[in-house]
């Protein structure tokens, strides 16, 4: 068996990363989760990674990878180690996958989201808007046996992580505090590989997170609530738990998360004024505070001043 595991122990430093979908161009809620990162990583002198997560192609803009990369790079956010691409670690994934087959915690799903709504429903339960269904185990045998593992790469059907019986996940959250989900009543077996063909973002952002040496994360808070999945599945894999920092979120004016979805609009770096006018705003988002306002300071400057400023925020909460 692969030894997966996780090949850099936090003894070896700190290793942060940014890990943006290729959806579209950053927006002023993924520099926050950009500048975030990097300043926490600076900070502590460590290593920032890049990291685009595009796995799930039907939501990928072709070019939009790239001009994440010249965003990031025009607002003096560098990185450390030569950016990695999901969809070129394909093989990584399958790995894991069939790995926990052998384990016997994954089976296949052959519902659709109707069948699910109503398995759901025949028990009384109605998912609010905004909200994932509780997958009711509706295909989960009593027993789960080792599939075949060509047959862990069957398309059509979905594979799912079989949750062991009560699993109430704890964990601390740098900036949030002491977080706690229960699997079973808030998730239920979650997707792996989807019905596509396509893995999803908790198995590959665990394995790489894993595979990469990842000590701490930092991103927006819109992830906290698949944290405990992750965290789950590092255990089940026998990986290093990082540590997580999630970050106040961005709302527009109706009060809506910016995502892509929202249509929120990208941000403007066509010259450093450009650029530095939205590290300012995303620094006051983070509570920021003391960096220099002076027209001609450079970024390369108020970088470093806002790595000080992060310092003081950190050490005094
Ligand atoms: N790719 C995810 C997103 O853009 C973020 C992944 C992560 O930071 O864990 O929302
Ligand atoms: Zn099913």
């Amino acid at each position: 068996m692969p030894n997966l595991k996780n090949p850099s122990s936090p003894a070896d430093g700190y290793r942060g990363r940014f890990a943006p979908s290729p959806t579209g161009p950053l927006h002023a809620g993924s520099l926050v989760a950009a500048l975030g990162s990097w300043l926490d990583a600076r900070q502590n002198q460590g290593k920032w990674l890049l990291r685009i997560e595009d796995l799930d192609t039907p939501r990928c803009i072709p070019g939009a990878d790239q001009e994440i990369l010249r965003q990031l790079l025009a607002c003096g956010l560098t990185w450390d180690e030569e950016p990695s691409w999901q969809s070129k670690r394909q093989e990584r994934y399958k790995k894991a996958l069939e790995r926990l087959n052998g384990l016997q915690t994954v089976y296949p799903c052959t519902c659709s989201r109707q069948t699910i709504t109503n398995a759901l429903e025949a028990r009384g339960v109605t998912t609010p808007r905004n909200q994932e269904m509780v997958y009711p185990g509706t295909c989960r045998p009593q027993e789960i046996p080792a599939y075949k593992n060509e047959r862990v790469l069957l398309d059509g059907v979905a594979w799912r992580l079989a949750l062991p019986p009560e699993l109430i996940l704890h964990f601390k959250d740098l900036a949030l505090g002491t977080q706690s989900q229960d699997l079973n009543q808030e998730v239920g077996d979650f997707v792996l590989r989807r019905r596509d063909g396509i893995f999803t973002y908790q198995l590959a952002v665990v394995v790489d997170d894993a595979e990469q040496g990842i000590t701490h994360i930092v991103r927006g808070a819109d992830l906290l609530n698949n944290t405990a999945r992750q965290i789950h599945l590092q255990q089940v894999l026998g990986y290093l738990t990082p540590s997580y920092l999630h970050l106040p979120l961005v709302l527009d004016e109706y009060g809506e998360k910016l995502s892509k979805q929202t249509l929120a609009s990208a941000i403007h770096t066509e010259n450093a004024q450009q650029a530095l006018h939205e590290l300012r705003k995303a620094a006051r988002h983070l509570g920021l505070s003391d960096l220099p306002d002076g027209k001609d300071t450079s970024i390369a400057e108020w970088l470093l001043a806002a790595t000080q400023a992060w310092d003081r925020k950190i050490t005094s909460s």
